[in-house]
């Protein structure tokens, strides 16, 4: 049995959040393979060291780089000398300065946040170092190469017991150094656990899961036990933030579920990410996210529902522009377009005279600040009365309805409000579901 695991920013920020990941290593063998970020915020005002590592690279001034590069210095030294380690990085940070003066990258620059830490970590637990410019390949255009990276990875951890991977860059054949974007450690956990065929890829994060809803909505909210990918890929569309995006596609390919576990609380169980589930969830749904920011574009017609090529016409209009839709609901003769508002405001007029050039309308309203919910559940497809209970909920709080939208795999139903309905709108669905399980 053989796990990856990959531990955030905020579990490596100092000596004492190593120590906890040292202990939760040594507690189970199977932790074999692991992946570093580079040290996160060690409180709420502190700087993640990736980003310094962005402003010294920047760094206009010798004396401002040099400010920068001894605050990163010195995050790492605290570490090491926290750790009573006998170690030092400093060959590895003339190397830094030196290309760093030469602007060799901007990617390789952040990248080092994640190789120095990946250091300090192979030195404390005492596994190999592998450095993952030797095996994430990136291609000439400078995108991740899946298949190329899957079999370096086999090659070159063939018969590697234990391993250090620092997370969050790669290479391209040439050397240049490559990084996936902002919290890109995630994928990288993913595409080790890829490429072994581990049994379990575990997340280690300051939380314990995947939260049912936003927890600046709902003070502590209940963590999920078990979810979908693709529920959460619909969680994390609305705006739920657990894992990078791309992190889920290496795994999933291979059947390999996610546990995402707290290191401050290393006993809680966490939330499992799997492919598919008997398990019945606790609630009907699973969870609850939303965004804010759209506008809506209504659009009236008499006989348009016997217009061919309504749809296309209209939709064609937002691709000339280069605006993506978000949801079109329709009626007889009506139909709406949920746009995102930022991408919207400047293009407005030219859309409305698209759209009447293109089709024609009877009658046309633009309607801004507005907010999608999405209500997610595997549950909800088997469960009568969903809707009926997330729609009397929000009638009990007052909340007007612009729109509705249930998704085709019946896994959500996304609810219209206005902006200002948006936060009392989720809490009144989580209370209905979650607090009181009706
Ligand atoms: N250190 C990188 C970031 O701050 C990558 C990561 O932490 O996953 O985005």
């Amino acid at each position: 049995m053989k796990k990856v695991v990959k531990f955030g920013g905020s579990s490596l920020a100092s000596a004492e959040q190593f120590k906890k990941v040292g202990a939760i290593i040594r507690a189970d063998g199977t932790r074999r393979y692991v992946v570093p970020s580079a040290p996160g915020k060690r409180f709420s005002e502190d700087t993640k060291v990736t980003d310094l590592l962005y402003t010294c690279y920047r760094a206009a001034d010798r004396a401002k780089f040099q400010a920068v590069l001894s605050e990163i210095k010195s995050r790492y030294q605290e570490i090491i000398e926290g750790l009573d380690l006998t170690f030092s990085l400093e060959e590895d940070f003339q190397v830094i300065e030196e290309n760093f003066q030469k602007q060799i990258g901007e990617e390789y620059a952040a990248s080092r946040g994640e190789y120095l830490n990946g250091k300090i970590m192979a030195a404390y637990l005492g596994y190999e170092f592998v450095d993952p410019a030797e095996m994430i390949r990136f291609d000439g255009n400078g995108q991740f190469d899946a298949e190329i990276t899957e079999l370096l990875v086999q090659k070159r951890l063939d018969g590697v017991e234990t391993a250090v991977v620092p997370g969050f860059y790669g290479a391209k054949e040439n050397g240049e150094i490559k990084t996936f974007s902002r919290g890109g450690s995630d994928v990288t956990g993913s595409i080790i656990a890829g490429a072994l065929d581990v049994e379990l890829y575990e997340n280690w994060t300051d939380v314990s899961g995947v939260m049912v809803t936003d927890p600046r909505i709902i003070q502590n909210p209940k963590v999920i036990d078990t979810i979908t990918y693709r529920e959460l890929r619909e969680l994390s569309y609305m705006g739920a933030t657990v894992l990078h995006e791309d992190a889920i596609f290496p795994v999933r390919k291979a059947g390999i579920p996610i546990n995402i576990k707290n290191t401050n609380a290393p006993d809680d169980p966490g939330t499992m990410i799997v492919e598919d589930t008997c398990k019945k969830p606790p609630y009907t749904i699973t969870g609850i996210a939303g965004k804010r920011g759209f506008c809506s574009l209504f659009i009236e017609k008499s006989m348009m529902n016997s217009e061919i090529g309504f749809g296309r016409k209209v939709l064609g209009v937002l691709e000339e522009q280069g605006i993506s839709f978000e949801h079109i609901p329709s009626g007889i003769d009506t139909m709406t377009v949920f746009i995102h508002q930022d991408e919207f405001t400047e293009k407005e007029q030219q859309v409305i005279s698209g759209v009447h050039r293109a089709v024609k309308p009877d009658y046309m309203e633009l309607e801004s600040d507005l907010a999608l919910i999405a209500v997610v559940g595997r549950g909800m497809r088997s469960n009568r009365g969903t809707a009926a209970r997330i729609f009397a909920a929000l009638a009990h709080a007052n909340v007007n309805v612009k729109m509705i939208d249930q998704g085709s795999s019946e896994l959500n139903v996304i609810v219209g409000v206005r902006d200002e309905d948006f936060e009392p709108a989720i809490r009144a669905i989580y209370d209905i579901f979650v607090e009181t399980q009706l």
